[in-house]
């Protein structure tokens, strides 16, 4: 498919207390950071080092909180639920109404981002392209959904606090690999034009880094490494292909663009 596509996004926020329980504006300022990155209109894009600019790509992927929902009624995009369970795992209970969740919208039409504490230190976590409907979609924990670049107040934990956790669990979502094939030099991420690195990089990486001397440079400021929010700032070319692929006819996502 070609141009530019465009995503409808429902937030379900389950709450214990009033900070998980983030503002509209909260919510909107992740929106926008999804929008600058998978457009490449991010204001770090220049920080890309020479030798990876070529491959540094918009994705033509754009994001709208949903204003119609599953029954064709208007809505803000946003479902809010009071629960006295303070921390949710990661085994998907959060969306499961039996489990005291929150259903999924028709995840082949709607990007569904639950917003909970994870706890156990995860900041969110994707389910890849291929699994069940009934649990596609993104979760986050509250305080690293959103940027505290772009507004006042809302709960946010640095170095996480620059939107950048969803926009690399929204890669999952779309079928991109950790950068480093979640392996070590021999094992590759499916994408050709970023190098094979070793393991993940974290905090904010010297240029170069080298985990595997034979392939070349890490492209450690992928958005796909474990770089602290301020130090990652690019999709490749072929994440771009990769990720573009699923919304061809026949692809797993294809219901976005009918
Ligand atoms: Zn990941
Ligand atoms: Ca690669």
């Amino acid at each position: 498919v070609s141009g530019v596509i465009t995503i409808p996004v429902v937030v379900h926020v389950l709450y214990s207390n009033s900070n998980e329980n983030i503002s509209s504006a909260q919510i909107q300022s992740q929106i926008d950071v999804l929008n600058e990155d998978y457009r490449r209109l991010n204001g770090d894009a220049n920080q890309v080092p020479n030798e990876f600019a070529s491959v540094a790509s918009d994705i033509e992927v754009e994001f709208v909180m949903a204003t119609t929902d599953p029954n064709g009624n208007p809505t803000s995009g946003i479902t809010r639920k009071s629960t006295s369970r303070t921390s949710w795992g990661t085994n998907d209970d959060m969306k499961k109404t039996s489990q005291g969740g929150v259903a999924p919208w028709d995840a082949s039409r709607y990007l569904n981002m639950w917003v909970c504490n994870i706890g156990g230190g995860i900041l969110g976590y994707a389910q890849f392209p291929g699994g069940s409907l009934a649990t596609d979609g993104v979760v986050m924990s509250p305080q690293y959904f959103g940027s505290a670049d772009k507004g006042t107040g809302f709960f946010l934990s640095a170095p996480f606090n620059k939107g950048r956790t969803a926009t690399h669990e929204v890669g999952h979502w779309l079928n991109l690999r950790h950068i480093w094939g979640d392996g070590g030099c021999n094992v590759d991420d499916f994408v050709t034009d970023t190098p094979v690195s070793g393991n993940p990089n974290y905090g904010c990486p010297n240029y170069p880094t080298n985990s595997c001397s034979a392939t070349g440079n890490d492209m450690t400021m992928n958005y796909m490494d474990y770089v602290d929010d301020a130090c990652m700032y690019m999709f490749s070319a072929g994440q771009k292909n990769r990720m573009r692929a699923l919304f061809d006819t026949g692809g797993f996502r294809e219901g976005f663009v009918n």
